[in-house]
């Protein structure tokens, strides 16, 4: 099945007591049983769910995987998988994390005895490097937030397994739509669904999919006795979202491609990052492993002041000052103040992420309007 055949049906099937097309929110805690032990496959709702059922299919279909999880946050995903891990374990990932990844390594799973390494996952010297026999679990991220950095999902994958590691990817920014991980050996693949599989700015999700049985039982495990999960009118939102994520993506990417251009070319920018550029150093494996570069960039002006940032940054009209991403509206962003606030500053200065740095998620708008916008902010 085509990609958009894929994204539309996904998960669908007519609710069997009403035919109804999409699957209904059902606003449920419990389920009546016939006699002890006999139930229709639902017992409590924190372990099932009808919509977040229909929604676990869809994101496994759409993730070319056989199993699919939702969480209540894209953190709640995150913190299930690091609780496959035990004291003692260790974590190898990149040195340019979501700011609330890194934060819930340092912050939380640190104390429960769990050790991270953060190495430039664009270099697979370094990944192999920081690999000792306690690595279990490999987490990249691909592009990053926010620096669009790359790592070779296929590269990084045969280090895991020769390891007896697990991959998980956060494939957040690029959406399955660009990019899916799992065809290209990883184990797990994570998105904050809040992001571009909702795509309109109403809900917090996340979501994890996985192939293999006994790794989704386990997650299962942890979803269920954690309880970490979505309501029935979030996992709603986020199916319909599915539904029309390819459309909006070949927008992201049009208007992405456009501004990023743009921007370059603009006497006043600095540099710009963005993957879809020929001679960005992912270049190469971005064009190998993703359908295109998406809606994500970030950029500095030449005169890399704060001051110059933030007049920037509170100029524009139709990009809204705001965290998040992926959007059908465009967002800026700074992330040293906002979205990466939780990294010390000398962490993110020496991995490039410096304090005049703006973000830009570009949304489904036409592309002129944007651009103008960005030019009157930039003058
Ligand atoms: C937003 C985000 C997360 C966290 O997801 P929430 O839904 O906000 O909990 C994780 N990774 C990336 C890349 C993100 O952008």
């Amino acid at each position: 099945m085509k990609i958009a055949t894929k994204f539309i049906h996904a998960g669908m099937e007519p609710d069997p007591s009403t035919g109804a097309i999409m699957t209904p929110v059902y606003m449920t805690s419990t389920y009546v049983q016939e006699a002890p032990g006999v139930n229709k496959g639902f017992e409590y709702a924190r372990s099932q769910n009808p919509t977040r059922k229909a929604l676990e299919e869809a994101l496994a279909t759409i993730e070319n995987g056989q199993y699919g999880l939702a969480f209540s946050s894209g953190v709640a995903a995150t913190d299930a998988v690091l609780k496959l891990l035990a004291p003692g374990d260790e974590v190898v990932t990149g040195n340019d994390l979501y700011g609330g990844t890194y934060r819930l390594f340092t912050k939380v799973f640190e104390r429960f005895g769990i050790k991270f390494r953060y190495v430039d996952m664009g270099s697979l010297e370094a990944v192999e490097a920081a690999m000792s026999a306690a690595t279990k679990l490999i987490w990249l991220e691909t592009p990053t937030n926010p620096l669009m950095n790359i790592g070779d999902i296929a590269a990084i994958s045969n280090i895991a397994r020769s390891r007896g590691a697990l991959l998980c990817v956060d494939n957040t920014f690029a959406s399955p739509y660009l990019q899916n991980p799992l065809d290209n050996g990883a184990d797990i693949v994570m998105h904050s669904s809040t992001k571009y599989l909702g795509g309109h700015s109403d809900v917090i999700q996340g979501a994890l999919v996985v192939n293999d049985k006994a790794l989704y039982d386990q997650l299962y495990f942890i979803q269920k006795s954690c309880g970490a999960v979505p309501g029935p009118m979030d996992c709603f939102l986020v199916l319909r979202g599915i539904k029309t994520l390819h459309l909006r993506m070949q927008r992201h990417c049009e208007n992405g491609e456009k501004i990023a251009h743009w921007l370059r070319n603009h006497p006043k920018v600095g540099k710009v990052f963005w993957c879809g550029f020929e001679d960005h150093p992912g270049y190469a494996v971005a064009k190998k492993q993703m359908r295109g570069f998406g809606g994500m960039m970030s950029f500095e002006l030449k005169d890399n002041s704060v001051e110059a940032a933030k007049k920037v940054l509170s100029s524009t009209h139709l990009f809204s000052l705001a965290e998040s991403l992926g959007g059908v509206e465009s967002l800026i962003n700074h992330p040293a103040s906002m979205t990466h606030a939780s990294i010390p500053r000398e962490e993110r200065i020496k991995n490039g992420l410096s304090d005049s740095l703006i973000r830009l998620s570009v949304g489904v708008e036409d592309a002129e309007d944007l651009i103008e916008d960005l030019a009157r902010a930039i003058g």
